[in-house]
This record gives C-alpha cells, structure tokens and sequence, in this order.
C-alpha cells in the first residue's frame, strides 16, 4: 500500500476506534435540533396513526410535531427520514428493580443498555438491592447529563420491609429528602408500622406504592390511603383465610403461612371440573374487584413473571433455549440447572399451583380493566433472579395483555400515556407517553404498525432516549 493511502487509512482507523464506545462517548447530547420527517406518527392521544408528520425535537425535548408538507425545520437540523417507518413514545417498565452490579460484568449486557436497545426509556424502581440504594440516584444524574447511556430513572428508596431497626418514620422522612421518588412498602409491615408510614409519608407529601401488607389487607390499605399496589398478584392474598392478626419473627415464617393459607383455601378448587372452577373463580374475583369500583389506585401487572413460573416449572428446557437468556447473568442459568432458582424453590412440591394462580391473575386482570382501573406496564425484571430479562421482557408483558383482551393501544397505553399520568401524581410531571410539544424526546422508531400487532414494538429502527438518537448500528454495539 502507498505509503499516503496507508496514512489516510491509519488516520481513518484512529478516528474510528476514537468513535467507539467509550464511557460517554456515543451520547454527548446533540447540539443541534433533530427532525423526523416523513413518519408514520402514533402519538397516543388517541388509538390512530397519523400519516406523513414532522417531529422536531431540540435539546431533550419535543418542540414541533406537523404534517411533513408545512411544518418548518429549524437551520441546522440533523434529519432523519423515517418514510415507511412508525413514530411512537418510548416505553416505561413501571415496576422492576436496579441492582447495585448493573454497570459490573455480572452482567453481559448491561440492562441500562439492554433498556434502551428494546425501546424502554423509562424505568421505575421498586426496590433497588442493597443498603442505600443511592447509586440508582448518581446512575440518574449521569444519564440526565449525558454522561452514561440508559433510560430517565425513577426510583423509590430501599423497601420498607417490617422488622424495623429504627423508627420507620425516620426511614420515610430520610427517603424523602435523600430525592427518592416514592416509598415502597412490603408485605410484613405491621399495621402499627403501616399507619407511621402513610402518615409521614402524606405530611411529607411523597407518594407510596407496594404491597398489600399481610396485616392490613385489601380493606385496611384502602382504609389508610396508599397511593398504587405494586402486583396484580397482591390481590390474590384476598382470598386466603389467613388471622392477619398474627405475627412471625421472620420473613420465612411469614410468607410460608401466607402461602399454605392460600393454597389451602384453593386446594379443594381443584378437584371440581375446570367449568367449576372458573364459575367459583369468576365469582370470587368480581367480588373482591368490587371493592375497587370507586377507588382508581393503580396497579402494576407484571403477569410476565406469573408467564415464567409456568415455563420454568413446566418447560425448563424450552426456558433454558431462550435467545435472550444470553443477556442473564451467568451464576442465574446455573442456579436454575441446579434446580435451586428462586420459584423452582418456592413451588417446590406445588407446581400444580402455579398455573392455577396465573389464570386467576389473567382473571383478575381482565376484572380490573373492566373497571378502568389504571394498570400499569410493569415486569418485575431487573433483579437477574427470576428470568425476566430487563427491556425484552416488557415486549413479553404487551403480548400477555393483548392475549387477555387489551386492544394493542390498550396495551401500549399502560407503557406510555396512562404510565406519564400516574408519574405525575409521584412527582407533579406528565412529562413523557405522548408525542406533542413539550413532551421529553423519547421516542421509538418502528419498521411495522404496533397498533395493528404488539408484537411490532419489537422491530426496532432508531431509540430516542432524551433527545440522544441511537440508530440500529449505535443499538447493536449496545447489545455486543
Ligand atoms: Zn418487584
């Protein structure tokens, strides 16, 4: 090679090894306004696509959207043209959890990439590992500035389990001023403790959302006000015949009676004949969603785990060929080839349970949308110990609603504008959901319509996650 043709490639080299992904390298946000023309736009407000529109967007925010034909581009606009292509909001996972190890190679990938490769660029936490859950916070600021790639994160302080070592009104006022977004509440929370938490939390006015503590019940969280339950899944401790009058020392204690006085109350459910058992359950759920007519506390559904029980106990083989199980943390796949997974544990010698308990889930998701009770996308993933892979799963959890009766905007409504809304009761912002003026530029770009199969939220073209624009090649080197 010429020596000056071997200088210009060495030159090219250089620059091109410069561009890869370095820490903050691909997102240094763009300074200039960037323009989809020509888009297929679904902006849900309403269940429609609108043909050949402009989305200007400058900074992280949304500032134009109108017909390609007479809507201005700023000078200086980097253009994309998105001709055959579908705009649509990004998604938001409103239930899963950050872990401390997320940015370690416990991880293939890690899930604040593994997000926005699936289009997910919202996440809310309930619940991050460790003792302060203070680096979901310092995650957040580096990826508000830009400087570490990842969804806007949401994130309520460490969990209010119960057995307290100190006064769990110094843990809310702490959490409060720590700028965690909420409280999330577990489920063997006293009802003394119960009420020291609503009443801190409304005097401080954050906002609260868990599970439906074993001694207070569907009744008594109702009763005391909080915010949103955090599983459909909660629910189902309704029809146990467990005294919520008693107490356990441990976390065990406590959720083995919980369990063995559900199981024991549907035990006998299942001799009766399917057509049986869907009649007693039908009248069971109606009963129990009753409750909740006048009053639209929002649930998260993370039915995709109920999904995975069901596989794992029953098909672990097809479980172990997920493609995506490539992106688990390695010391998970083993756990599970050895038999000691978390729910192969925890149905140990109940399996017959577990399906029983995810058509009672479906059930009561159906009920709860009849209701208009505001139901929330959500998947539990995030922890790397139940398979629920961060970002695919979400996909997972549209498919399950759209199986259940959800039309797919239905579906994509609980990730997007019905999500924003219930955000703006926790933080006073209704910020993202929507394509209009104004709105955060999080945005995904689709090869097919979502609204005529949910499944097409999966053909990813381009993510926009505040403005910062990753195409499919910026997508794959996320993934590699
Ligand atoms: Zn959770």
């Amino acid at each position: 090679m010429p020596v000056r043709r071997r200088l210009i490639a060495i030159t090219l080299m250089a620059f091109w090894v410069l561009r890869l992904p370095m820490p903050g390298n691909a997102l240094a946000a763009e300074n200039r306004p960037t323009a989809f023309i020509h888009a297929s736009l679904i902006p849900m407000t309403t269940a429609t696509v609108l043909p050949d529109q402009t989305v200007v967007v400058e900074g992280n925010r949304i500032t134009t959207v109108g017909p390609s034909g007479t809507t201005k581009i700023p000078a200086n606009t980097k253009v994309l043209d998105c001709r055959g292509a579908f705009l649509m909001p990004g998604l938001a996972d409103m239930h899963m959890h950050l872990r401390y190890d997320w940015t370690s190679d416990a991880w293939p990938v890690s899930p604040l990439k593994l997000y926005l490769a699936n289009g997910v660029t919202t996440i809310r936490c309930f619940g991050p590992s460790g003792k302060t859950g203070r680096y979901g916070l310092a995650w957040r600021k580096e990826i508000d500035a830009g400087r570490l790639d990842g969804p806007r994160i949401l994130t309520c302080g460490p969990a209010l389990r119960g057995h307290f070592k100190e006064n769990p009104e110094h843990i809310v006022i702490r959490q409060k001023y720590q700028q965690f977004d909420f409280i999330k509440i577990y489920s063997y929370v006293t009802r003394q403790e119960y009420h020291t938490i609503l009443s801190t939390a409304k005097a401080l006015n954050i906002y609260t959302a868990g599970h439906i503590p074993f001694q207070m019940g569907l009744d008594g969280v109702l009763a005391e006000g909080m915010d949103e339950i955090a599983h459909i899944e909660e629910l189902l401790w309704e029809f146990s015949g467990m005294d919520r009058r008693r107490y356990f020392e441990s976390e065990g204690e406590w959720m083995a009676y919980a369990i063995q006085t559900t199981f024991s109350q549907f035990g006998p459910l299942l001799e009766l004949t399917p057509h049986e058992q869907e009649k007693k359950m039908d009248n069971l759920v109606i009963a129990l969603v009753d409750k909740l007519k006048n009053r639209p506390i929002p649930v998260c559904t993370t039915l995709v785990i109920d999904d995975l029980i069901v596989q794992k106990l029953f098909d672990p083989d097809g479980f172990l060929k997920r493609p995506e199980n490539r992106y688990m943390p390695l010391n998970y796949l083993e756990q599970f080839r050895m038999g000691r997974e978390k729910h192969q544990l925890q149905f140990k010698g109940g399996e017959v349970f577990a399906p029983f308990k995810y058509m009672l889930d479906k059930k009561l998701l159906v009920a709860l949308k009849a209701i208009n009770l505001p139901l929330l996308l959500s998947t539990d993933a995030g922890t790397g110990s139940m398979g629920a892979v961060p970002g695919v799963s979400l996909h997972d959890e549209l498919g399950i609603l759209v199986e259940n009766g959800f039309a797919p905007y239905e579906a994509l409504a609980a990730g997007t504008v019905v999500a924003s809304t219930i955000v703006k009761r926790m933080n006073g912002e209704d910020d993202f959901g929507t394509i209009v003026p104004g709105k955060r530029a999080d945005l995904i770009l689709l090869e097919q319509n979502p609204l005529h199969d949910v499944a097409n939220t999966r053909k990813i073209r381009g993510v926009m996650a505040a403005g910062r624009w990753y195409d499919q090649q910026a997508i794959a080197q996320m993934l590699n």
